[in-house]
């Protein structure tokens, strides 16, 4: 033993320290995985509250406090073989991080993984979608991210919706709980290309049939992104751009059981810790179990 025992014993000492922590539930090596969570702390075209980059760290320090065990849908997270593959390490230019997402998505679907994506903001969601070509786009969102460029840049994190349907075309893009869109995006030619439903339709009209008429595109497999500011201020106050008359929380996890079982890729984006009290970040951590949970559970809530 000697020195090398003590090193050994010291190197064990500072990982638990030093090491990159990982979603509690994340139990699994990627080779042995069904899920893999990845964060990328970017924020780098936020326009408003900056932070986001904050986010990934946030989301798993507040996963820590669920409970393993989900009555709700009968399982044992931790019996499920999911893996948390730490935080890509981005730089400050938005076109090179979508690229690196796209290419670790592309590693994570070609091994028949599903990919979850912690945010940073939302432009990181192009990347994952290049892959998806052949899914519906399902977003929450109180923006339309609809914008040609913003500040001159395509990549910006309000131009989300407009890379998604470039990249999917009409009719194969569905964006909730809209209630945030500039003149030039409404009346843009593409704009009918999208199903942008607002959250006043949503509130009137019932989650319900939301889901209906996502199920009604038939698509067999979906993306699905959540920009935190599409949920209620009240449910989710630490978002970059915060926008009132929001979904309710219930609602969002509804889409989430309903449609998981054909949900490919799954992003949450967007939270600013640093204007949090700790509920957006609890609520992102509740949306990933919730998503698991109603895509593995046997028994239905
Ligand atoms: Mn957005
Ligand atoms: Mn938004």
């Amino acid at each position: 033993m000697g020195g090398n025992g003590r090193q050994e014993d010291h190197a064990s000492e500072l990982r638990e320290f030093l090491s990159l922590k990982k979603v509690a539930d994340a139990t699994s090596s990627y080779e042995d995985s069904k899920y893999v969570i990845f964060g990328v702390p970017f924020d780098c075209t936020s326009s408003f509250r900056r932070g986001s980059r904050k986010a990934p760290a946030a989301i798993r320090e507040h996963y820590d406090n669920l409970e393993s065990f989900d009555f709700n849908y009968g399982i044992n997270y931790p019996d499920i073989p999911i893996a948390d593959l730490g935080d890509l390490s981005v730089g400050e230019d938005a076109e090179e991080v979508v690229n690196e997402v796209e290419n670790i998505v592309r590693i994570i679907r070609s091994d028949g993984k599903i990919p979850i994506m912690l945010g940073g903001e939302h432009s990181i969601t192009v990347g994952a979608v290049r892959n998806f070509r052949d899914s519906l786009f399902v977003v929450i969102d109180a923006h339309s991210d609809f914008r040609l460029e913003y500040f001159g840049n395509p990549f910006n994190h309000a131009c989300v919706t407009r890379r998604a349907l470039e990249l999917l075309g009409p009719g194969r893009c569905i964006s909730v709980g809209t209630r945030s869109v500039s003149m030039e995006e409404f009346q843009s030619d593409q704009w009918k290309d999208v199903r942008f439903i607002s959250s006043r339709e949503v509130s009137q009209s019932g989650i319900g049939k939301v889901v209906r008429e996502i199920l009604d595109y038939s698509p067999g497999s979906i993306y699905f992104s959540i920009d935190m500011d599409g949920i209620d201020p009240s449910y989710a106050p630490g978002v970059g751009t915060p926008e009132p008359y929001g979904l309710r929380d219930s609602d969002v996890r509804y889409m989430i059981n309903e449609l998981s079982p054909i949900i490919e890729g799954f992003d949450i984006v967007e939270i600013t810790p640093v204007y949090d009290n700790g509920n957006t970040s609890m609520l992102a951590a509740k949306f990933i179990q919730d998503f698991i949970g109603s895509r593995e559970g046997k028994r239905k809530f």
